[in-house]
């Protein structure tokens, strides 16, 4: 494999790096990982000037937990630290989950959560966990520091909400709320180890009741980006928890997929089976938020 040529720059702190992205801007590129970024370049989809890779700036990889800020996964973490985290295990498992269902054991002991998000792609297997749970991604400039919404982060296919001389630095993950549940659901023609034809993030939170009292799902490969199921997500406001009623909603999810025909497969089959996978998850998510 070779690459175009380019000046590699390993900035050392957040505030050396936020600088080379406003020097250098529009011929300049970040790798944290690389396993999206190498291949890129590869392929000379991108041809910067400069590389910067993210790897020497203290702390970013740091997963931490408190009740009040919630969950905070550093930019640098790896797939694989997700994947294991004890602290990702106990407070967010279906995120765990989620990085387990990305690439091979080897890609995730080098690529990112944060490189799997601002990637961008459609079929990205973090995403919809993320969206589902209403994470917010942190964006630094070097001095000013803003959080984005996921639900306003992704633009299109490879493209986010992040500035030019914005470094994604960590994303945040509110505290799950009492009675609820996530779950992640994934599936790729080939095998485990495959980019997603179809995935599907839901959290659903019930009353004393045990009827839909939030719900948030996303939808990952069927769309430009990820996509809500508002349709579903509105007609289980306040009901009761059963297999019609899951089923019902898988149906509108599907209803509101746009997805194409590709390598991956076809519409058809992707629409089916964003009805299986959304009624799937629903129904592990609310038996999850019972229990919780
Ligand atoms: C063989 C193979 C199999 C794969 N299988 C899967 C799969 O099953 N599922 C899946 O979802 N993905 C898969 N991928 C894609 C890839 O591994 C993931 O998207 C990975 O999480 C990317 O992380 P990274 O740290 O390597 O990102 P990089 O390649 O370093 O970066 C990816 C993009 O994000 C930007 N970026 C990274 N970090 C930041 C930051 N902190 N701030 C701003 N921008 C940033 C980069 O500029 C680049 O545009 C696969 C890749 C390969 C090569």
């Amino acid at each position: 494999m070779s690459l175009p040529q380019f000046t590699f720059l390993m900035p050392t702190s957040l505030s050396e790096a936020c600088s080379l992205l406003e020097e250098h801007q529009g011929k300049i590129k970040i790798k944290a990982g690389g396993t999206d970024m190498i291949v890129r370049l590869s392929h000379r989809a991108v041809k910067p000037d400069f590389l910067m890779a993210l790897k020497k700036i203290p702390d970013l990889n740091q997963i931490s937990y408190s009740p009040e800020a919630g969950l905070n996964i550093g930019a640098l973490a790896l797939l694989r630290e997700v994947e294991i985290s004890p602290i990702v295990l106990e407070q967010a498992p279906m995120l765990a989950r989620a990085a387990r269902a990305t690439a091979t054991v080897q890609i995730r002991n080098m690529g990112t959560v944060m490189g799997n998000v601002c990637n961008a792609s459609p079929s990205a297997d973090n995403i919809p966990t993320l969206v589902a749970m209403n994470a917010v991604i942190v964006a630094s400039s070097g001095d000013q520091e803003r959080e984005i919404p996921i639900d306003e982060f992704f633009l299109g296919p490879g493209r986010s909400a992040l500035q030019a001389n914005e470094i994604a630095t960590a994303i945040k993950v509110p505290k799950v709320a009492a009675k609820t549940g996530v779950s992640y659901q994934k599936i790729s023609p080939r095998s485990k180890v495959d980019i997603a034809a179809v995935n599907i993030g839901a959290m659903i939170t019930l009353d004393k009741a045990n009827k839909c009292e939030a719900v948030r799902i996303s939808m990952g490969a069927v769309g430009p980006t990820p996509l809500r199921a508002k349709q579903a997500e509105k007609y289980l406001l306040g009901k009761e928890i059963t297999d019609e009623t899951l089923a019902e909603a898988g149906r509108l999810a599907a209803e509101d997929a746009s997805p194409i025909t590709d390598v991956r497969a076809n519409r058809e089959y992707r629409k089916l089976m964003v009805e299986v996978l959304t009624t799937r998850a629903l129904k592990e998510a609310s038996s999850l938020a019972v229990n919780y």
